[in-house]
Protein backbone atom coordinates (compact mmCIF):
# COMPACT_ATOMS: atom_id res chain seq x y z
CA UNK A 1 0.00 0.00 0.00
CA UNK A 2 1.23 3.68 -0.72
CA UNK A 3 2.66 5.91 2.04
CA UNK A 4 -0.73 8.18 0.14
CA UNK A 5 -3.50 6.02 0.64
CA UNK A 6 -3.60 7.37 4.30
CA UNK A 7 -6.83 7.58 5.54
CA UNK A 8 -8.78 11.20 5.81
CA UNK A 9 -6.65 13.62 9.14
CA UNK A 10 -10.16 13.27 11.36
CA UNK A 11 -10.23 9.85 10.71
CA UNK A 12 -7.06 8.75 10.84
CA UNK A 13 -6.67 11.18 14.42
CA UNK A 14 -10.02 9.66 15.73
CA UNK A 15 -8.77 5.96 15.06
CA UNK A 16 -5.55 7.06 16.75
CA UNK A 17 -7.06 8.42 20.30
CA UNK A 18 -8.31 5.09 20.58
CA UNK A 19 -5.29 3.93 22.16
CA UNK A 20 -4.90 6.84 24.67
CA UNK A 21 -7.17 7.28 27.79
CA UNK A 22 -9.67 9.71 28.62
CA UNK A 23 -8.21 13.63 29.39
CA UNK A 24 -7.40 13.97 33.27
CA UNK A 25 -6.52 17.40 35.11
CA UNK A 26 -4.19 18.09 37.24
CA UNK A 27 -6.38 17.55 40.58
CA UNK A 28 -6.00 14.01 39.78
CA UNK A 29 -3.72 11.71 40.10
CA UNK A 30 -4.09 9.92 36.57
CA UNK A 31 -2.23 11.26 33.16
CA UNK A 32 -4.00 13.16 30.94
CA UNK A 33 -4.46 11.25 27.50
CA UNK A 34 -1.58 9.01 26.84
CA UNK A 35 -1.16 5.09 25.70
CA UNK A 36 -3.17 2.74 27.35
CA UNK A 37 -0.15 0.18 27.68
CA UNK A 38 1.06 2.87 30.30
CA UNK A 39 1.59 2.46 34.44
CA UNK A 40 -1.26 1.31 35.64
CA UNK A 41 -2.46 2.25 38.98
CA UNK A 42 -4.10 0.13 41.18
CA UNK A 43 -6.35 1.08 44.45
CA UNK A 44 -5.19 -1.36 46.76
CA UNK A 45 -8.60 -1.45 48.40
CA UNK A 46 -9.70 -3.43 45.39
CA UNK A 47 -6.27 -5.32 45.29
CA UNK A 48 -7.92 -9.02 44.78
CA UNK A 49 -10.22 -8.16 42.56
CA UNK A 50 -8.00 -5.80 40.26
CA UNK A 51 -4.37 -6.23 40.22
CA UNK A 52 -4.63 -9.00 37.59
CA UNK A 53 -3.28 -7.73 34.39
CA UNK A 54 -5.55 -9.14 31.65
CA UNK A 55 -5.77 -13.08 31.45
CA UNK A 56 -3.40 -13.74 28.84
CA UNK A 57 -0.74 -11.58 29.88
CA UNK A 58 1.85 -11.83 32.42
CA UNK A 59 2.77 -8.67 33.55
CA UNK A 60 1.90 -4.72 32.76
CA UNK A 61 3.95 -3.53 29.69
CA UNK A 62 5.18 -0.90 32.02
CA UNK A 63 4.36 -1.73 35.06
CA UNK A 64 1.92 -0.43 38.22
CA UNK A 65 1.66 1.02 41.20
CA UNK A 66 -0.52 0.23 44.02
CA UNK A 67 -2.00 2.76 45.73
CA UNK A 68 -2.89 3.12 49.52
CA UNK A 69 -4.85 5.15 51.49
CA UNK A 70 -3.20 7.04 54.70
CA UNK A 71 -5.67 4.97 56.57
CA UNK A 72 -5.10 1.58 55.45
CA UNK A 73 -1.41 1.96 55.66
CA UNK A 74 -1.32 3.64 58.91
CA UNK A 75 -4.11 1.51 60.89
CA UNK A 76 -3.23 -1.50 59.45
CA UNK A 77 -0.73 -3.79 62.00
CA UNK A 78 2.13 -4.95 60.40
CA UNK A 79 1.35 -3.52 57.00
CA UNK A 80 4.74 -3.74 55.28
CA UNK A 81 4.76 -7.96 55.91
CA UNK A 82 0.96 -8.08 54.63
CA UNK A 83 1.94 -5.66 51.51
CA UNK A 84 5.18 -7.69 51.18
CA UNK A 85 3.06 -11.11 50.97
CA UNK A 86 1.78 -9.19 47.68
CA UNK A 87 4.81 -8.46 46.24
CA UNK A 88 4.59 -4.84 47.20
CA UNK A 89 6.70 -2.25 48.56
CA UNK A 90 6.28 1.26 49.58
CA UNK A 91 8.12 3.55 47.16
CA UNK A 92 9.07 0.31 44.71
CA UNK A 93 5.69 -0.38 43.07
CA UNK A 94 3.21 1.05 45.80
CA UNK A 95 2.92 4.94 47.40
CA UNK A 96 0.18 6.37 49.72
CA UNK A 97 -2.21 8.26 48.17
CA UNK A 98 -3.70 11.21 50.09
CA UNK A 99 -6.66 12.45 49.26
CA UNK A 100 -8.81 14.29 52.03
CA UNK A 101 -7.83 17.18 54.10
CA UNK A 102 -8.90 14.80 57.31
CA UNK A 103 -5.89 12.43 56.08
CA UNK A 104 -3.52 15.18 55.28
CA UNK A 105 -4.06 16.55 58.71
CA UNK A 106 -3.72 13.14 60.90
CA UNK A 107 -0.52 11.02 58.95
CA UNK A 108 1.08 14.51 57.40
CA UNK A 109 4.07 13.05 55.38
CA UNK A 110 5.89 16.39 55.64
CA UNK A 111 6.10 15.78 59.29
CA UNK A 112 7.52 12.59 58.97
CA UNK A 113 10.18 13.43 56.42
CA UNK A 114 8.85 11.70 53.63
CA UNK A 115 9.40 12.57 49.78
CA UNK A 116 6.63 13.19 47.39
CA UNK A 117 7.34 10.06 44.61
CA UNK A 118 8.36 11.21 41.20
CA UNK A 119 9.25 8.02 39.04
CA UNK A 120 6.66 5.47 37.24
CA UNK A 121 8.70 2.51 37.38
CA UNK A 122 11.34 0.34 39.46
CA UNK A 123 12.25 3.38 42.28
CA UNK A 124 9.79 5.37 42.16
CA UNK A 125 11.57 8.19 44.09
CA UNK A 126 9.36 8.66 47.44
CA UNK A 127 6.49 7.29 49.54
CA UNK A 128 3.67 9.40 48.93
CA UNK A 129 1.92 11.55 46.59
CA UNK A 130 -1.14 13.75 47.16
CA UNK A 131 -4.44 14.92 45.35
CA UNK A 132 -6.15 17.06 48.02
CA UNK A 133 -8.95 19.61 46.84
CA UNK A 134 -8.78 22.78 48.16
CA UNK A 135 -11.28 23.67 51.35
CA UNK A 136 -14.08 26.11 51.45
CA UNK A 137 -13.03 26.98 55.16
CA UNK A 138 -10.74 30.20 54.81
CA UNK A 139 -8.35 28.84 57.54
CA UNK A 140 -7.89 25.90 55.58
CA UNK A 141 -6.09 26.90 52.35
CA UNK A 142 -6.11 25.36 49.21
CA UNK A 143 -5.48 22.55 47.38
CA UNK A 144 -2.59 20.04 48.05
CA UNK A 145 -0.90 18.84 45.52
CA UNK A 146 2.15 16.56 46.05
CA UNK A 147 4.17 14.33 43.64
CA UNK A 148 3.79 13.68 39.71
CA UNK A 149 3.15 17.01 38.99
CA UNK A 150 5.82 18.85 37.38
CA UNK A 151 5.18 19.68 33.64
CA UNK A 152 7.37 16.88 32.15
CA UNK A 153 6.07 14.16 34.84
CA UNK A 154 2.18 14.79 35.73
CA UNK A 155 0.14 12.33 36.56
CA UNK A 156 1.32 8.92 38.28
CA UNK A 157 -0.07 6.29 35.64
CA UNK A 158 -3.74 5.33 34.27
CA UNK A 159 -6.47 4.11 35.24
CA UNK A 160 -6.20 -0.20 35.17
CA UNK A 161 -9.41 -1.00 33.63
CA UNK A 162 -8.46 1.41 30.60
CA UNK A 163 -5.38 -0.59 30.02
CA UNK A 164 -4.53 -2.61 27.08
CA UNK A 165 -1.54 -3.68 25.53
CA UNK A 166 0.26 -2.41 22.42
CA UNK A 167 -0.64 -5.12 20.35
CA UNK A 168 -4.43 -4.97 21.69
CA UNK A 169 -4.19 -1.21 20.91
CA UNK A 170 -3.20 -1.72 17.39
CA UNK A 171 -5.86 -4.53 16.86
CA UNK A 172 -8.28 -2.45 18.06
CA UNK A 173 -7.25 0.32 15.54
CA UNK A 174 -7.33 -2.28 12.72
CA UNK A 175 -10.93 -3.46 13.84
CA UNK A 176 -12.11 0.44 14.20
CA UNK A 177 -10.84 1.36 10.77
CA UNK A 178 -12.42 -1.84 9.44
CA UNK A 179 -15.97 -0.80 11.17
CA UNK A 180 -15.45 2.28 9.65
CA UNK A 181 -15.21 0.76 5.60
CA UNK A 182 -18.60 -1.08 6.70
CA UNK A 183 -20.53 2.15 6.69
CA UNK A 184 -23.29 2.01 4.20
CA UNK A 185 -21.16 4.89 2.45
CA UNK A 186 -17.73 4.85 3.77
CA UNK A 187 -16.56 4.91 -0.10
CA UNK A 188 -18.03 8.04 -0.80
CA UNK A 189 -17.18 9.94 2.22
CA UNK A 190 -13.44 8.61 1.47
CA UNK A 191 -13.81 10.35 -1.73
CA UNK A 192 -15.25 13.61 -0.28
CA UNK A 193 -12.30 13.52 2.09
CA UNK A 194 -9.99 13.63 -0.58
CA UNK A 195 -8.92 10.19 -1.02
CA UNK A 196 -8.24 9.13 -4.74
CA UNK A 197 -10.56 5.97 -5.56
CA UNK A 198 -7.31 4.22 -6.12
CA UNK A 199 -6.05 4.86 -2.77
CA UNK A 200 -9.29 3.94 -1.26
CA UNK A 201 -9.77 0.73 -2.50
CA UNK A 202 -6.28 0.19 -1.53
CA UNK A 203 -6.55 1.12 1.62
CA UNK A 204 -9.70 -1.30 2.31
CA UNK A 205 -8.20 -3.98 1.20
CA UNK A 206 -5.02 -3.80 3.03
CA UNK A 207 -6.93 -3.55 6.33
CA UNK A 208 -9.34 -6.29 5.01
CA UNK A 209 -5.99 -7.87 4.89
CA UNK A 210 -4.95 -7.89 8.31
CA UNK A 211 -8.04 -7.69 9.84
CA UNK A 212 -8.30 -11.41 8.75
CA UNK A 213 -4.71 -12.26 9.52
CA UNK A 214 -5.68 -11.42 12.90
CA UNK A 215 -9.27 -13.06 13.11
CA UNK A 216 -10.91 -9.41 13.54
CA UNK A 217 -13.26 -9.65 10.58
CA UNK A 218 -15.98 -12.41 12.35
CA UNK A 219 -18.91 -11.15 10.78
CA UNK A 220 -21.60 -12.99 13.40
CA UNK A 221 -19.36 -12.16 16.57
CA UNK A 222 -19.30 -8.47 14.92
CA UNK A 223 -22.60 -8.75 14.62
CA UNK A 224 -23.69 -10.99 18.40
CA UNK A 225 -21.95 -7.47 19.61
CA UNK A 226 -24.14 -4.99 18.39
CA UNK A 227 -21.10 -3.76 16.02
CA UNK A 228 -22.83 -4.72 12.53
CA UNK A 229 -26.37 -5.20 11.36
CA UNK A 230 -27.92 -7.96 9.83
CA UNK A 231 -26.85 -6.13 6.53
CA UNK A 232 -23.43 -6.47 7.53
CA UNK A 233 -22.85 -2.59 7.83
CA UNK A 234 -22.02 0.01 10.78
CA UNK A 235 -24.44 0.63 13.43
CA UNK A 236 -24.88 2.26 16.96
CA UNK A 237 -24.70 -0.24 19.17
CA UNK A 238 -27.44 1.73 21.11
CA UNK A 239 -30.26 2.97 18.91
CA UNK A 240 -29.17 -0.15 16.13
CA UNK A 241 -29.54 2.51 13.45
CA UNK A 242 -26.87 1.99 10.41
CA UNK A 243 -24.61 5.06 10.81
CA UNK A 244 -23.01 7.07 7.88
CA UNK A 245 -19.21 7.61 7.64
CA UNK A 246 -20.07 11.08 7.57
CA UNK A 247 -20.52 10.73 11.48
CA UNK A 248 -16.56 10.81 11.53
CA UNK A 249 -16.50 14.56 10.44
CA UNK A 250 -19.77 16.00 11.09
CA UNK A 251 -20.18 17.95 14.12
CA UNK A 252 -23.27 17.45 16.40
CA UNK A 253 -25.37 20.06 16.02
CA UNK A 254 -25.80 22.59 18.91
CA UNK A 255 -29.17 23.37 20.49
CA UNK A 256 -29.80 27.15 19.54
CA UNK A 257 -28.35 29.96 21.48
CA UNK A 258 -25.63 27.33 22.59
CA UNK A 259 -23.55 26.95 19.38
CA UNK A 260 -19.98 26.48 20.84
CA UNK A 261 -18.27 27.50 17.73
CA UNK A 262 -14.99 24.95 18.28
CA UNK A 263 -16.62 22.43 19.36
CA UNK A 264 -14.86 19.46 18.32
CA UNK A 265 -17.08 16.27 18.74
CA UNK A 266 -18.08 14.62 15.59
CA UNK A 267 -21.79 12.83 15.71
CA UNK A 268 -19.53 9.06 16.25
CA UNK A 269 -17.97 8.48 19.08
CA UNK A 270 -16.24 5.37 19.89
CA UNK A 271 -18.37 3.00 22.03
CA UNK A 272 -17.70 0.50 24.68
CA UNK A 273 -20.08 -2.73 24.31
CA UNK A 274 -19.10 -3.75 27.52
CA UNK A 275 -18.43 -0.66 30.00
CA UNK A 276 -15.17 -0.52 31.72
CA UNK A 277 -15.09 -1.12 34.80
CA UNK A 278 -12.70 -2.61 37.98
CA UNK A 279 -11.29 -5.86 36.95
CA UNK A 280 -12.47 -6.28 33.50
CA UNK A 281 -10.49 -5.28 30.28
CA UNK A 282 -13.00 -3.44 27.84
CA UNK A 283 -10.48 -1.90 25.14
CA UNK A 284 -10.58 -5.31 23.08
CA UNK A 285 -11.62 -6.20 19.84
CA UNK A 286 -14.96 -7.02 19.69
CA UNK A 287 -15.89 -4.55 22.26
CA UNK A 288 -15.38 -1.77 20.74
CA UNK A 289 -17.74 0.44 18.02
CA UNK A 290 -18.67 4.17 16.75
CA UNK A 291 -22.48 4.86 17.68
CA UNK A 292 -23.90 8.13 17.78
CA UNK A 293 -22.76 10.58 20.27
CA UNK A 294 -26.21 11.46 21.63
CA UNK A 295 -26.24 7.71 21.76
CA UNK A 296 -23.07 7.46 23.62
CA UNK A 297 -24.00 10.07 25.95
CA UNK A 298 -27.16 8.36 27.17
CA UNK A 299 -25.18 4.70 27.70
CA UNK A 300 -22.18 6.64 29.59
CA UNK A 301 -20.80 4.31 32.33
CA UNK A 302 -24.11 2.38 32.80
CA UNK A 303 -23.77 -0.18 30.05
CA UNK A 304 -26.08 -0.76 27.14
CA UNK A 305 -28.49 -3.82 28.50
CA UNK A 306 -28.72 -1.63 31.31
CA UNK A 307 -29.85 1.59 29.46
CA UNK A 308 -31.98 -0.19 27.45
CA UNK A 309 -33.72 -1.76 30.59
CA UNK A 310 -33.85 1.98 31.93
CA UNK A 311 -35.36 3.56 28.49
CA UNK A 312 -37.73 0.45 28.67
CA UNK A 313 -38.76 1.70 32.41
CA UNK A 314 -38.89 5.08 31.42
CA UNK A 315 -41.62 4.53 28.36
CA UNK A 316 -43.30 2.60 30.49
CA UNK A 317 -44.18 4.96 33.09
CA UNK A 318 -44.61 7.21 30.96
CA UNK A 319 -47.31 5.30 29.65
CA UNK A 320 -49.13 3.97 32.43
CA UNK A 321 -48.87 7.97 33.37
CA UNK A 322 -50.79 9.17 30.31
CA UNK A 323 -47.86 10.79 29.20
CA UNK A 324 -47.00 8.75 26.09
CA UNK A 325 -49.33 6.52 23.53
CA UNK A 326 -47.01 3.54 22.62
CA UNK A 327 -46.68 3.07 18.87
CA UNK A 328 -48.12 -0.18 17.80
ZN1 LIG B 1 -27.58 5.68 18.10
Amino acid sequence: MSDTARLPELLRQKIYKTGQTRGADDDVIFQNRVGRNSTVLIPYEHWEKASSPPETEEKFERGFIALISPRRYFETNAISKELAQRGLKIGLNAIVLYETRDEWKLYNPEKKGWVAASHRSDNLGGNYAARVPASTAVSEGGKIVRGYNTTANKGAGIRIYEYANLTTIKHCRLQLEFLFWQCLDASEVALQYGMSVAHSSARRDSNAEECKLHSLQDFDRLKSMRLISLGNKTMCPLCLQEVSALGFFSKVEQAEGRVVPDLTITQLNLFHINELKLGAYGHRPYNLGWGHHHCNVVVKDAGIAETVIWMNDVVDKNVAAGYLTRAI
